[in-house]
């Protein structure tokens, strides 16, 4: 029901020929995994030069943020417009290197979301807690807060347009990856409390991907878990055959269920 989709997030990697080399490498061999959703989130500077490599591919291309106002005085800033405009339809929000490095909160992430969806791009809503959040019992508490505040005051019909991605702080970038019986009680209580903010239909029709060192090694078992619908996949994602790896680990789930 939930289809899979299998994102790169690529940070801020790569220069323009890798950028282009990467994506043309990616969509090359897209059609052989044609039963995922496959995404590029490259920096802002290459997203016209990836959305033109993967041009007619089956490859859909992202921003990794946005700003909330559509135009204006906001120096270094760059709206959702402009990420449609260079071909993007997606858009990362509130990746945890922006709650935590950058100090993004939950109250600016929600103006991103509505933003991003007046100009028809499908937020990737990230939340996670951190490894001392975790260790004092607060995994619920922190990811279900994340949700609250940065969906606040969405619709049902607003609601599914977006993709949540749960990315445990602690196993972001750090080769250490949540269980894929951590990741699936995380997605399953969040979507437990979409079923209790929305209703069940809801719920069950929003896309929950895991990200967090994920790897063609463990993107299986990962994949595997009835709430987990795909992978935010950073690393791995900057190489081909790992990004292309963990997609047809997700092809042949699909194919076989
Ligand atoms: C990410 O940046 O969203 C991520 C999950 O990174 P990594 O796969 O490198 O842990």
């Amino acid at each position: 029901m939930r289809r899979l989709l299998i994102a790169g997030n690529w940070k801020m990697n790569l220069d323009c020929n890798g950028a282009r080399e990467l994506a043309l490498a990616v969509c090359q061999r897209a059609p052989e995994f044609n039963a995922v959703d496959l995404l590029l989130c490259p920096p802002h500077v290459y997203l016209n030069l990836v959305s033109q490599a993967v041009a007619g591919s089956p490859v859909a291309v992202g921003g990794q943020n946005m700003y909330h106002e559509p135009s204006g005085a906001f120096t270094g800033e760059v709206s959702g417009a402009m990420l449609a405009d260079a071909g993007a339809t997606a858009v990362i929000l509130g990746h945890s290197e922006r709650r935590h490095v950058l100090g993004e909160t939950n109250a600016d992430v929600n103006r991103k979301v509505i933003a991003a969806l007046q100009v028809n791009l499908t937020p990737i809503v990230c939340v996670g807690e951190l490894l001392s959040e975790r260790e004092a019992g607060r995994t619920s508490e922190v990811n279900r807060g994340q949700i609250e505040g940065s969906l606040a005051e969405l619709d049902p019909e607003q609601i599914l347009q977006i993709v949540i991605a749960y990315e445990p702080v602690w196993a972001i970038g750090t080769g250490k990856v949540a269980t894929p019986k951590q990741a699936e009680e995380v997605h399953a209580d969040l979507r437990r409390l979409l079923a209790e903010r929305y209703n069940q239909a809801v719920a069950d029709k929003v896309r929950i991907l895991y990200g967090g060192s994920m790897k063609p090694g463990n993107a299986g078992e990962l994949l595997q878990q009835p709430n987990v619908d795909g992978g935010l996949i950073g690393g791995a994602s900057l190489k081909a055959d790992e990004f292309l790896g963990i997609a047809q680990i997700g092809t042949a789930l699909e194919n076989n269920s």
